[in-house]
């Protein structure tokens, strides 16, 4: 590790020593195969908002476990997704060969809405994946989408819980916002969704789909940082009801895909000023219950 990492390692385990917790989950982490991961890295590079996105972790594979380790991150869901068809088997059964050779990381999978979505999302439950993601924004597809039905439906049954990036933060697309995913709650109201981001930029209206069910949860991915403050502040009227939803909320950081440094996404969470109890929870409590491990 370099000087400044080992110095950032010292600033996230003081964190979580201070509020007397073994260690962190975090449930939204990227792993992915390395040419996809080399495409989303180049994607960022060109900029997002006309400012370039300058990636604070670009390091090989091992380099980024290494540090997660360092970090005490006891487990984090090692998520990765599809932006076309035929692409998410594939990737399922790289996440599949990554969780056997990474006891921390959760085995994840994910889905695309085509002919075999059904089959291989079944396939990947029976192989013991225990976290999926859903990428609306990236993958341009609806929820509601009939091919995606009986996938949600055994998700909704197996109690497998979905991150999804249904909110229309930092760029909305075709089918981003409460209105598709909420229709997909409607028919299934068990699924376990995690909102990736809070909801950014409606976070008011999945507090409220929080409220209406209880398998719907929020990770904090990048809320509250600096740079999602500044494009999509979260409204200080709804402290309130973060603060009473306090079991409701995961931690969740984009690592390593994220333009500073992970120290300040803990640190954000505690400027939110909602007590050690809140924190616990969602750093550690929340999320560990709701990944059974
Ligand atoms: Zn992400």
């Amino acid at each position: 590790m370099t000087p400044d990492q080992v110095v950032e390692a010292a600033e996230v385990t003081a964190f979580w020593r201070e509020l007397g917790l073994p260690g962190l989950v975090d449930v939204h982490v990227h792993f992915m195969p390395a040419n996809v991961l080399a495409k989303v890295w180049a994607f960022f590079a060109e900029g997002r908002g006309g400012r370039p996105w300058l990636i604070e972790y670009q390091l090989p594979e091992d380099e980024r476990l290494e540090l997660l380790r360092a970090f005490g991150v006891r487990r984090f869901g090692a998520l990765l997704y599809p932006h076309k068809p035929d692409m998410a088997a594939w990737l399922n059964s790289w996440a599949a060969e990554f969780a056997a050779k990474t006891p921390d990381a959760v085995h994840t999978a994910t889905f695309f809405p085509e002919p075999d979505a059904k089959e291989y999302v079944a396939s990947a439950v029976a192989a013991g994946a225990q976290l999926f993601k859903a990428h609306l924004q990236v993958g341009s597809y609806d929820p509601r989408d009939e091919l995606l039905e009986p996938v949600w439906g055994l998700l909704a049954e197996a109690g497998v819980p979905v991150v999804a990036h249904c909110g229309s933060g930092p760029a909305p697309g075709l089918f981003t916002g409460p209105g598709p995913i909420a229709e997909v709650l409607a028919r299934h109201p068990r699924l376990n969704l995690i909102v990736a981001h809070m909801g950014a930029s409606e976070y008011a209206d999945f507090l409220d789909l929080a409220d209406q069910y209880p398998g719907v949860h929020l990770d904090t991915t990048m809320a509250f940082s600096d740079v999602l403050e500044w494009i999509m502040p979260f409204p200080l009227d709804l402290l309130p009801r973060l603060a009473a939803m306090g079991d409701r909320i995961v931690l969740g950081t984009d690592f390593p895909n994220i333009p500073y440094r992970y120290v300040h996404q803990l640190h954000a969470l505690a400027k939110l000023e909602l007590g050690d109890d809140w924190l616990r929870a969602v750093c550690y409590h929340n999320p560990t219950r709701l990944l059974a491990c």
